[in-house]
């Protein structure tokens, strides 16, 4: 495999990485994580959009502008042959040696590679079940950070279960889950928790919600209850690479029958019409 380093395409086996990168000692860093479809990046201005954001907030500069960074990340895609799969960037604040201040030279160090990855069929067909947490993080989830320990101790927690992943929530209000926003259908309405501090702006979730407004479907994108996910009439997952799952189940019982629901699936076609939309002939 072909990694880019800074602005440099090297074979994975160079790579050397400092036990000085901040990113190490403290998660100090971002990343975002984009869809190839047909060797194409899906939805990149939404995602350059989303690094541009984060790194402001964070303070750490970009190394160069989003513009060049797609090239390069073109390029990397190239260099893999990558058709079907996704793209790991992350940029740290730098290599210092271990102190908490910002460093008053370090360069952030960037890191991309590509994976191959097919399209979740079966999950997307069968569906998911979760289990309900509370959500301990921060109230910054709307960064995409490299502080990512509550999210991964929330998956385990599923896994551990026998579930496939956590619907996380504060005092009872849902927001999201370990790495995929979540939305509920009732009475013919997809809800979901509005895109505020308290979960990441998924990419996946405006493209659903855009979808949905577009075949006209009500959307509401206001905060609702565990008890709204246990009566719901539908509950689905959105994220870059499951794309929109239905939940079949939350702590054990059925979403209503237990089976994927109409507007899921209208979603999910929808969804692949997008995807086949971007795909060079
Ligand atoms: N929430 C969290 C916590 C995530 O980590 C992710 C994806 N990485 C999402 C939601 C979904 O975002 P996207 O659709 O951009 O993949």
């Amino acid at each position: 495999p072909i990694y880019l380093i800074q602005d440099r395409l090297v074979p994975k086996e160079e790579v050397r990485v400092s036990p000085d990168d901040r990113g190490y000692y403290f998660g100090d860093g971002i990343y975002e994580v984009f869809r190839v479809y047909g060797g194409k990046l899906f939805e990149a201005e939404a995602h350059f959009k989303r690094l541009e954001r984060t790194a402001a907030a964070v303070r750490i500069d970009l190394p160069a502008a989003s513009s060049e960074l797609k090239k390069q990340l073109e390029q990397l895609i190239a260099a893999n042959s990558l058709i079907e799969g996704t793209v790991y960037l992350q940029i740290t604040r730098g290599t210092t040696p271990r102190a908490h201040a910002f460093p008053a030279q370090a360069e952030p160090v960037l890191m991309a590679y590509t994976t191959e990855v097919k399209r979740p069929v079966h999950m997307m067909q069968q569906g998911i079940a979760v289990v309900t947490m509370e959500d301990i993080r921060w109230l910054r989830c709307d960064l995409k950070t490299l502080n990512l320990l509550p999210n991964t101790l929330a998956k385990q927690h599923a896994l551990d279960r026998g579930a496939d992943d956590v619907v996380l929530h504060r005092s009872g209000l849902v927001t999201e889950c370990s790495a995929s926003n979540v939305m509920i259908v009732k009475q013919g309405a997809v809800i979901t928790h509005p895109a505020d501090n308290l979960i990441l702006h998924g990419i996946t979730r405006a493209v659903a919600l855009r979808l949905a407004r577009e075949l006209g479907i009500p959307v509401a994108e206001t905060p609702f209850t565990l008890d709204d996910l246990r009566q719901a009439d539908e509950a689905f997952v959105t994220g870059t690479t499951i794309e929109v799952t239905p939940v079949i189940s939350v702590d054990g019982l059925p979403v209503a029958t237990g089976n994927p629901g109409p507007v899921t699936r209208r979603l999910q076609q929808a969804f692949e019409q997008a995807i086949a939309s971007v795909i060079p002939q």
